[in-house]
């Protein structure tokens, strides 16, 4: 081991904050060693901040239409050859009972962001949910302060706005029209609002550096965020990034690792991206600090057109295939799913 990642690992195996330099020391452990030792002490973290239970949060992708154009997503504005859908609020509550049905206690509703469902329609739609008495999580993007309020009174619990990377510059960058500012600013409002934030970043974005991705931890920390979906970058054919290499792997399970040693309380999805890469990315993913994962409950019909990057795993399957698909995952790593709504495992203030 060399002696600058031996330092930070024994900072980090005795519970210390890490600074800049420490986590910059994690994410580039050498493969061997330094990695295994890294997961090692990952996986400890894990076990002991959430233990053994795998949370399965139910993603309905209900709707592809998109304002945006962030030059890594498929589901951009600009991609005119994208056939686009929207379910309708009552299919959309109908594959949210689905959810409930096949034992998920938590139920995601994500999209591109798509004005068509205006706040009182979607609040509406949450109403709905909640009544069958499991979490709900958005993930619809920017709105104004209003409407992340209605929504919460509607019975929201959380919402997930990853800030995709930390670095301001690379940010514009990559979102034509869009302000990281304003991204800050949503997420402070939804912690102001009382929801369950959580947030992330895409990991091997063209030019991005592990300072970068340092800073993207760090940011993680200060937001205090109850999660955090850390994928892999995955260039698509109809976006400006297309020629592009997708993020490493590697790269990514020791983002994941190092993000349970800063952010030990937050809950780590095992990313359908790393799915995407390998075919036993989301295994490796929790055995090296990740405990979520989140199955596709999105109509088969529908998969293949909510391609945010491609070859996304089970696009031919169906909401029932992916639940036992996944426990019989759970269980082969000796884990079990969780039960409940698998809420904050922030240790609830004195
Ligand atoms: N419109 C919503 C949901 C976006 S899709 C929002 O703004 O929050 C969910 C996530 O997919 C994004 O936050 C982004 O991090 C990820 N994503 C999109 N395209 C990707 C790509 N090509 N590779 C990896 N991740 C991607």
């Amino acid at each position: 081991m060399r002696p600058e990642f031996a330092a930070s690992w024994q900072r980090a195996a005795a519970g210390e904050e890490l600074d800049r330099e420490d986590i910059v020391n994690l994410l580039a452990a050498a493969p061997g060693e330094e990695e295994e030792a890294l997961y090692r002490l990952a996986d400890g973290v894990r076990a002991r901040m959430a233990g053994d239970e795998v949370h399965l949060r139910g993603v309905i992708e209900f709707s592809n239409y998109c304002r945006r154009r962030c030059c890594y997503c498929g589901l951009r504005a600009d991609n005119a050859r994208l056939h686009r859908y929207r379910l309708m609020p009552e299919d959309i509550v109908a594959v949210a009972r689905q959810g409930v049905e096949l034992g998920y206690g938590t139920i995601v509703l994500q999209s591109g962001e798509d004005p068509w469902y205006t706040a009182p329609v979607l609040a509406g739609i949450v109403r709905e949910i909640k009544k069958m008495g499991v979490a709900v999580t958005l993930c619809v993007g920017e709105r104004p302060r209003e409407e992340y309020a209605l929504w919460r009174e509607a019975g929201a619990d959380r919402y997930l706005l990853k800030h995709e990377t930390a670095n301001e510059e690379l940010y514009a960058r990559l979102h034509p029209g869009m302000s990281w500012q304003e991204r800050l600013q949503c997420l402070q409002w939804l912690r102001e609002l009382g929801y369950q934030v959580g947030s992330g970043n895409i990991i091997g974005l063209p030019g991005q550096t592990l300072a970068d991705l340092a800073d993207d931890l760090l940011l993680l920390r200060q937001l205090d965020v109850e999660m955090a979906g850390l994928g892999p970058f995955i260039p698509h054919p109809a976006t400006p990034l297309a020629g592009e290499p997708a993020g490493s792997l590697e790269l990514t399970y020791r983002v994941v690792a190092t993000a349970r040693l800063v952010i030990p309380f937050a809950h780590l999805p095992a990313t359908t991206a790393v799915g995407t890469l390998a075919p036993n990315g989301r295994q490796k993913a929790l055995q090296r600090g990740a405990n979520v994962i989140m199955p596709n409950l999105t109509p088969t019909r529908y998969r293949a057109d909510y391609q945010i990057y491609p070859n996304k795993i089970c696009i031919n399957e169906g909401p029932e295939d992916c639940r036992y698909c996944l426990e019989g995952m759970v269980r082969a790593l000796g884990r079990r799913l969780g039960r409940g709504p698998g809420h904050t495992l922030k240790p609830i203030p004195a």
